[in-house]
């Protein structure tokens, strides 16, 4: 088998580094004689990485003293339903910024609980987040919920919304630990782990310790943040795996100049392939607008709006040179290069140079 290029958007490519760290513990985890999968999760054992990687998620995002970090059973979707049911009591309504498909389940989810307000006015085509000047928030909002990376449609917020004191709720699933953020300006993130910290599975949780004990009075324990965060996330069998290859993606990202590492690598991979797009005079198409680009998933066409046969032809001509799953997802069509921080720069530049190879043989 020749080297193969996954820009899957998820699961997606973890780093080489970290399966090598994988395979020499996965039989003796840390001279315990045996391995994590077979380890009590009320082991000390366990206690000491649960306790570590809360400390690498910390220190990586600088969390402020007053939040809390929790590792979720339930991945993304999880959360959609934890977020309306650990915050939505205060006062029946939530405010909804949907930007793409993933904001659109979340608010689809929260509805199951409360009223849901949508901030901006509905649309199919996402491909830009509105000013803020034209959003209709709600004063009377138990909290405003924002996706900071639209995984589908490739929209990644350029700005931190001013929610004028109600709690800013973010689903950072997809680009999560790609640059520094400020965590003091939420009330809580979350994220999936799939896209650009690990495995599926889990989801990692920060939230501010305010925000707790007001969950509903119906909500499983599973997902109630209080319950969870008064047992260190051990409540019950947390997913182990998941949560300890999580915790080696971060150390490699700490290894690997942090976050501001990841941000310098992300702009320029992102770059490449943006600005192929934009000197192929047409011949590619980027349809979100250029402030809000995400430079993680980054959605394509050939021609506008695409044509359908030379987009198969290239994602055929890429299968065989080992530059795989870049199809788009259905609700978009096209191609999509998803580029966290685990896909390396000359992973980047092989595709780029695929992209031109492609160009000058279809353009007259
Ligand atoms: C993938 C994804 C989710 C869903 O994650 P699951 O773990 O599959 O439930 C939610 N939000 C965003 C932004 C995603 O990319």
């Amino acid at each position: 088998m020749s080297k193969v290029f996954n820009f899957g958007a998820g699961p997606a490519k973890l780093p080489e580094e970290v399966y090598e760290i994988i395979k020499n513990e996965l039989t003796n985890f840390e001279n315990s004689g045996i391995s994590l999968l077979e380890t009590s999760h009320r082991s000390s054992t366990y206690m000491k990485l649960n306790v570590e990687i809360q400390d690498v998620v910390r220190n990586l995002l600088d969390v402020p003293d007053n939040y809390k970090v929790l590792f979720l059973a339930g991945g993304g979707l999880g959360q959609f339903a934890a977020v309306p049911l650990n915050l939505i009591s205060r006062t029946g309504t939530a405010d909804y910024v949907v930007t793409g498909a993933w904001s659109a389940k979340a608010a689809k989810e929260a509805k199951k609980y409360g009223k849901v307000n949508l901030v901006l006015p509905p649309t199919d085509k996402y491909e830009d987040i509105p000013d803020q000047t034209k959003w209709n928030l709600d004063p009377n909002a138990s909290y405003v919920h924002i996706c900071t990376n639209e995984t589908i449609h490739g929209v990644e917020f350029d700005f931190i919304p001013d929610t004028k004191g109600v709690p800013l709720i973010a689903d950072m699933s997809s680009n999560i630990m790609s640059k520094k953020v400020d965590v003091s300006k939420f009330g809580v993130i979350y994220a999936g782990a799939q896209k650009n910290i690990g495995t599926s599975g889990v989801a990692l949780v920060i939230v501010r310790e305010d925000l707790l004990n007001q969950a509903l009075p119906t909500c499983p324990s599973l997902l109630d943040w209080t319950a969870n965060y008064k047992q260190n996330s051990i409540l019950n069998t947390p997913p182990m795996f998941a949560i300890y290859i999580m915790g080696r993606v971060l150390q490699w990202i700490q290894r690997n100049g942090g976050l501001e590492g990841m941000s310098q690598l992300a702009t320029k991979k992102a770059s490449l392939i943006y600005n192929t797009i934009e000197q192929s005079n047409g011949f590619y198409y980027a349809p979100v607008a250029k402030n809000v680009r995400s430079k993680m998933n980054v959605p394509f066409r050939i021609g506008c709006p695409g044509d359908d046969a030379l987009e198969k032809e290239f994602l055929k001509g890429a299968e065989t040179l080992g530059l795989i799953q870049l199809k788009g997802h259905r609700d978009v069509g096209g191609i999509r290069a998803s580029i966290y921080n685990a896909v390396t720069l000359e992973e980047v530049q092989a595709l780029v140079q695929y992209m031109e190879e492609f160009y000058k043989k279809h353009s007259k």
